[in-house]
């Protein structure tokens, strides 16, 4: 055990990553302090309860769920899961309805492709090559150790031969977008699916990827919901002796020449730091807690350029319906054209929650439905008055519960509105760039998002969080925030080993 003179660690934000930050600084020997705006902690990875049900709004499928990896030392090390985590018993990505013609995406690969090969025998080679791919993909690991900037030659060699196959597959579908993958196809049902479930700009190799990641069960989905697994990460936080200080709004980092010095909080108070890390949204951090001409030229690049660099959100929607629902699981189909700003939206999706018992009363289930938005829907919204906003909330509610029910006619009388939410529901909930939930899409002909989580020209001020590279989600949260406190530990010439 390596002697440490107890420093103080200030994390902003206690979302997967800020959390991960906090109990990684703990194990480092750090006393750590968390703030947090939110009387909830958790960000994003959350969930809320209405008229009896449980809203969950997050885990579609936690990578790193497969104890093989090193991606589930890092979730066990949180607290999120363990060897006795209970998973939904999910056995599809999803499906796609066109035409009275559904295609399903199952976990076992080898059924989806005797059932696409069925559905258009004219499509073989591609399906056949499709699937191949995927099980190349099952190999992708998110780097879990060290960040890829302290990884050294031997690191790398290693990464690669845990990964043979990947080069193949960035060869194949690296260089075109959803939109270019559906076109391989002939049958219409075939390309929806594969362009229902990114948005058509998403290279081709992500969609590939996270459908790996469930075929390969490594993309298990924990019992309980995501609000569950961030409460359980702050039981360990606070177990290990971390102070969280809920519903605590950071106003701005207190920077004093080439240090920050602490942080200073909406009332004024003014909290002492020896290491600030920042977990909240990158857009926040320069520009509002910082002067925005410390942000990396690479993410200013991407905020500026919104086509090369688009995000997305979700205009959704969570029902009760009087029965158990459990067959669709999610579900794409077609829909009749529902404006929302400036876009026409004639495709939609539903997502059964019958999985998860604990989210409604016996007998009953919780169905979300979602309509993907764009950084243009996001203006959209945000130009609204709040009487215009209200409306256009109780409108599209019943527009599409009629979509719903003209869909799925079983659902006549059963089905009640819980709540509905829209990106700006992220923005004022998590302080989130245009109500995004994930980090940048990468498009292609553009460089991922990836910038180290250090702010140059204030050397005690680092950031963790889903935009320090792209895809973003839970995996890359939970990991920045291990990797903040490691970008610590060899400032001080420590072991980065944790
Ligand atoms: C509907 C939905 C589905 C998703 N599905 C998946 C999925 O299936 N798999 C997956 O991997 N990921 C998924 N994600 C994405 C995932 O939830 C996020 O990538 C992840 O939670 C981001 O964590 P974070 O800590 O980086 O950021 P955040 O969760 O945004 O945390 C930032 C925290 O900082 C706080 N904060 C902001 N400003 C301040 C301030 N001034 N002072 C103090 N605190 C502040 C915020 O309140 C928040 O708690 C989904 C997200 C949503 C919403």
């Amino acid at each position: 055990m390596e002697n440490v003179t107890k420093k103080k660690v200030v994390v902003i934000g206690a979302g997967i990553a800020g959390l991960s930050a906090g109990i990684y600084a703990l194990k480092a020997g750090y006393d750590v302090e968390i703030y947090e705006k939110n009387k909830i902690p958790g960000g994003e990875c959350m969930g809320w309860n209405r008229k009896g049900y449980h809203i969950d709004n997050c885990i579609h499928w936690l990578t790193g769920t497969d104890p093989k990896t090193k991606l589930w030392e890092v979730w066990k090390t949180v607290g999120a899961i363990d060897e006795n985590t209970q998973y939904a018993d999910v056995d599809k990505f999803y499906s796609s309805r066109v035409e009275g013609k559904e295609a399903t995406l199952w976990n076992d690969l080898e059924r989806t492709q005797k059932e696409l090969i069925e559905l258009s025998p004219e499509d073989e080679e591609e399906i056949t090559k499709f699937i191949r791919h995927v099980e190349y993909a099952k190999e992708c690991v998110i780097p879990s150790d060290k960040p890829l900037d302290m990884m050294g030659m031997r690191d790398y060699i290693k990464m690669g031969m845990e990964m043979p196959d990947m080069p193949k597959v960035m060869k194949e579908y690296g260089k075109i977008n959803c939109g270019d993958l559906a076109k391989r196809f002939k049958s219409p049902a075939l390309r929806k699916l594969m362009s229902d479930y990114l948005p058509a700009e998403y290279t081709a190799y992500s969609f590939l990827v996270s459908y790996a990641t469930m075929a390969s069960g490594n993309g298990n989905i924990p019992l309980e919901g995501s609000l569950a697994m961030s409460l359980r990460i702050v039981k360990r936080f606070k177990e290990m002796g971390g102070i969280l200080h809920n519903g605590v709004s950071v106003k701005r980092i207190v920077v004093d020449g080439k240090k920050a010095t602490g942080i200073e909080l909406e009332d004024g108070t003014v909290i002492s730091a020896d290491e600030v890390i920042s977990a909240v949204d990158t857009d926040f951090l320069f520009g509002r807690l910082i002067e925005k001409k410390y942000m990396p030229k690479l993410l200013m690049k991407a905020y500026e350029n919104r086509k090369a660099y688009p995000v997305t959100s979700g205009f959704q929607f969570a029902f009760a319906i009087d029965s158990d629902f459990s067959a669709t699981d999610t579900i794409f189909f077609d829909c009749e054209p529902l404006q929302i700003g400036t876009r026409s939206f004639s495709r939609m999706s539903v997502k059964s929650y019958a999985y998860d018992k604990s989210f409604a009363p016996e007998g009953k289930t919780v169905l979300q439905a979602n309509i993907v938005q764009s950084d243009e829907d996001y203006l959209y919204w945000e130009s609204l008055s709040e009487d215009e906003y209200r409306k256009k909330k109780e409108e599209s509610s019943e527009e599409v519960t009629k979509r719903i029910v003209r869909e799925f006619p079983e659902l006549e009388g059963k089905i009640e509105l819980l709540d509905c939410w829209t990106p700006l529901t992220y923005n004022r909930y998590c302080n989130s760039y245009h109500g995004s939930y994930m980090g940048f899409v990468t498009t292609v002909g553009n460089k991922q998002m990836r910038f180290k989580g250090v702010v140059k020209g204030i050397s005690n001020l680092y950031v963790a969080g889903q935009w320090v590279m792209s895809p973003g989600g839970l995996p890359i949260a939970v990991v920045s925030g291990k990797f903040a406190v490691q970008r610590i530990l060899k400032k001080e010439k420590r072991s980065i080993e944790i």
